[in-house]
C-alpha cells in the first residue's frame, strides 16, 4: 500500500493509468546552478538560440502596467494578424497554451474511449500522449527504414493503412520531431484523399518558418478543401517565444467552435499575446533567424558526417544523430562538459542523441566536447 493510503493509480480514468508522463530532458536549471550562466551550451529542446525580435521586449514591459487585468479572453488582435498572415478568417483560429495544450485537446475532443488515434512510429512523442490521456487506443504506423532518403520519416502510404474504422484522429508532423524529416506536397495530396472524412488529420508545423525544401509545403492553403484537416504552428522554435507558451490552430470554423468548448478562457496570457503580436511585425527578424539556423544546421550536419556520424536528414532547427551503442555513455560524458544534447532511448532509437542547432559559438563547444571525449578525458 502506498504511503498515503489511497489508490491514486486506481481513481485516475482508465487512459490515465497506462500513461508515463512527458520526459522533459534534463533538470536544467541544477545544471544552470551546477556550470554557471554562460557555462552550459543547452542543445537538447530545440529553442531558438538568437532570442525574439527586440520588439517583443518593448511590448512586454509596455504589458507590466496592466498585470492586475485578465487577457483579452478572445485573443482578437492576435487572431486578425495570424488570419491575415493565412488567409483565413479570425473564427478559423484557436489560439493555445502552446500547440501542445491543444494537441492534447483535439485528443480529448475528438477521440477518447473506444476510439483509436493514429500516427508514425517515429512521430512527436506528444501523440501518443494525447490518445492515451484521453482513452483512445494509439496505433503506431510503421515509418520509413533506416537506409531511406528520409529515414524514420513519415511513411503517409503506412499511415493511411493504418487507419482503422474507430480511428477519429491522426497526427502527422511535417517537419517531423525527433527526426527531422519531411514529406512533400504530392504525398501529402495523395494520403488526404485516403482519409475518410470523419477522421481528422492535424498536421503538425512547428518548424514550418524552418522549412526549405523545394517540395515542402505548409497544409494550411489545403484546409479550405478538406474540412478535416487541422494545422497547428508555435510560437516557440522560429519566433523564439518558448517561455511564453503560445501556439495556435487552424482549421474549418465549425471545427473550431467544437474545440473552443474546452478551451479555458484566459488560456493565452497577456504577455504571451503582447509579445506574439509584436514579434509578427518584425518579419526581417525572423526571417534572419531562420537563415542563420539553416546555414548552421548544414554546417553542423557537414562537421557531424565529416566525423563519420549519420546525419538524418532536417528541415527543422535540430539534427538526428547516429552515435552506436555508444549512444547513452556519450551523452552522460557531454553533459559533464557542459553539453546537453537530448537522448532517444524514449523514442526506441536508443543509438541516436537529437541535437539543436546552436549558434555559432555553441556549435564549436559541442564539436570540442565531442572530439574531447573520443580522445579520451
Ligand atoms: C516544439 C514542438 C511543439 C511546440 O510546442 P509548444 O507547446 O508550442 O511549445 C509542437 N510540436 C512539435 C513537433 C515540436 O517539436
Amino acid at each position: 500500500m502506498s504511503a498515503s493510503g489511497i489508490d491514486f493509480e486506481r481513481l485516475a480514468g482508465s487512459g490515465i493509468r497506462k500513461l508515463r508522463a512527458y520526459d522533459p530532458g534534463h533538470d536544467l536549471v541544477a545544471l544552470r546552478r551546477r556550470f554557471g550562466v554562460g557555462g552550459l551550451a543547452e542543445l537538447g529542446s530545440n529553442e531558438n538560440p538568437y532570442g525574439p525580435s527586440p520588439r517583443v521586449r518593448e511590448a512586454i514591459l509596455a504589458a507590466l502596467d496592466d498585470l492586475h487585468r485578465y487577457p483579452d479572453p478572445l485573443g482578437g488582435d492576435l487572431k486578425r494578424i495570424l488570419a491575415a498572415k493565412h488567409g483565413v478568417a479570425s473564427a478559423q483560429l484557436l489560439l493555445g497554451n502552446g500547440s501542445h495544450e491543444l494537441l492534447m485537446q483535439f485528443a480529448q475532443v475528438f477521440a477518447g474511449p473506444g476510439a483509436s488515434v493514429a500516427a508514425s512510429q517515429y512521430g512527436f512523442a506528444v501523440y501518443a500522449l494525447a490518445a492515451q490521456a484521453s482513452g483512445a487506443d494509439f496505433i503506431a504506423a510503421p515509418a520509413f527504414p533506416r537506409r531511406h532518403a528520409m529515414a524514420r520519416g513519415h511513411d503517409l502510404d503506412a499511415i493511411a493503412d493504418a487507419i482503422a474504422p474507430s480511428t477519429r484522429l491522426v497526427y502527422l508532423a511535417n517537419p517531423n520531431n525527433p527526426t527531422g524529416t519531411w514529406y512533400g506536397a504530392a504525398a501529402f495530396a495523395a494520403f488526404m484523399g485516403k482519409v475518410p472524412e470523419n477522421t481528422l488529420v492535424v498536421v503538425d508545423e512547428a518548424y514550418a518558418e524552418l522549412a526549405d525544401a523545394p517540395d515542402y509545403a505548409s497544409a494550411i492553403p489545403l484546409i479550405g478543401r478538406y474540412p478535416n484537416l487541422i494545422v497547428t504552428r508555435t510560437f516557440s522554435k522560429a519566433y523564439a517565444l518558448a517561455a511564453l507558451r503560445i501556439g495556435y490552430a487552424v482549421a474549418h470554423a465549425e471545427l473550431i467552435a467544437v474545440m473552443e468548448r474546452v478551451r479555458e478562457s484566459f488560456n493565452v496570457n497577456a504577455m504571451g499575446l503582447a509579445a506574439a503580436e509584436a514579434a509578427m511585425g518584425d518579419a526581417e527578424h525572423l526571417r534572419a533567424g531562420c537563415a542563420a539556423n539553416i546555414e548552421r544546421r548544414d554546417a553542423l550536419a557537414r562537421a557531424l558526417r565529416d566525423r563519420g556520424h549519420g546525419v538524418y536528414p532536417s528541415q527543422t532547427n535540430f539534427l538526428l544523430v547516429e552515435f552506436g551503442p555508444r549512444s547513452v555513455a556519450l551523452e552522460s560524458e557531454l553533459v559533464e562538459r557542459g553539453v546537453v544534447l537530448r537522448p532517444m532511448a524514449g523514442y526506441g532509437l536508443p543509438e541516436c542523441l537529437r541535437i539543436t542547432v546552436g549558434d555559432a559559438a555553441e556549435n564549436a563547444r559541442l564539436l570540442q566536447a565531442l572530439d574531447g571525449v573520443r580522445n579520451g578525458p
